[in-house]
């Protein structure tokens, strides 16, 4: 009784950090706002997904390590394993592998989470919470252990199963998530938001995963996309506004101004912004 009184302590803290909501029986959505670090990022809420299958839990990211999620996460799951699956190895959706004992990624960004994660980018950041990586000189532990995913990787989790898909563009180990009951986690390679993409030259990789995913879209038309930004769900509209919009960049060119906070060009248009990486 006791331990439970504590946990439920525990629980009201982050519940009002992280806001929790129940998106389906199987589903749950943790979501964080990833501009408390700094108000250059804008794309809140970073949104978390939590499966539920019979016998296994699957939590797909864990945030910006600023306040515990396991706590959050364990009272969601009771008595079910869990895996936890990093999208990418962009820092909002890796900070919080500390709490957890094992994670899985995707082989091209296995040595971006296996070493202490370096945010000292942040040291300038008018916002106090930046204190919090302060305390850990800015360098981030990575999880005990790191597990490999594969693209056509399938994990039963218990009447739903998920299914790798390797999305390279965005970052080159990006990948999205396929269940057996129609919905497609579109990761950071697809939602409503600011954009950030790889150098021009590498623009052919992102359009082709959109390309995939939209062709994915067509032969299964009842899938709901579920991106690890802002709104969800969205449908096959968001991917090919994406398409779209990239593949007129070209026209915007001189239109772009630096953005020296991401070493990127800032280009507009009437439904994105975009961060194309000068490095
Ligand atoms: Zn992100």
């Amino acid at each position: 009784m006791v331990r439970k009184f504590h946990n439920s302590l525990i629980m009201s803290g982050e519940k009002q950090y992280f806001k929790v909501s129940k998106h389906k029986d199987y589903l749950y959505v943790i979501k964080e706002n990833i501009s408390v670090v700094h108000p250059a990022y804008r794309n809140d809420p970073l949104n978390m997904y939590l499966l539920l299958g019979t016998h296994t839990a699957l939590l797909l990211d864990t945030g910006c390590g600023l306040y515990p999620l396991k706590p959050v996460v364990d009272e969601l799951i009771g008595e079910r394993n869990l895996l936890v699956f990093n999208t990418h190895a962009h820092w909002d959706h890796i900070l919080g592998n500390e709490e957890f004992g094992e994670v899985y990624i995707h082989t091209n960004e296995v040595k971006l989470i296996s070493r202490p994660y370096d945010m000292s980018y942040l040291k300038d950041s008018p916002c106090e919470i930046v204190k919090k990586y302060e305390e850990k000189n800015f360098l981030i532990p990575p999880a005990r252990n790191i597990n490999i995913l594969k693209d056509g990787d399938v994990f039963d989790l218990g009447e739903i199963n998920v299914k790798i898909i390797h999305t390279p563009g965005h970052s080159p180990g990006s990948i999205c998530l396929l269940t057996s009951t129609g919905e497609l986690f579109t990761s950071d390679v697809s939602y409503y938001g600011d954009q950030f993409l790889p150098k021009r030259k590498d623009f052919p990789k992102v359009l082709i995963t959109l390309s995939k995913l939209i062709e994915l879209c067509e032969k299964q038309k009842d899938l709901e996309l579920y991106p690890s930004h802002r709104k969800y769900p969205c449908d096959k509209t968001l991917l090919t506004d994406l398409y779209n919009g990239i593949k007129n960049i070209k026209n915007l060119w001189d239109t772009k101004k630096g953005f020296d906070f991401f070493y990127a060009w800032q280009i507009d248009d009437n439904k994105f912004r975009y961060y194309i990486s000068r490095m």
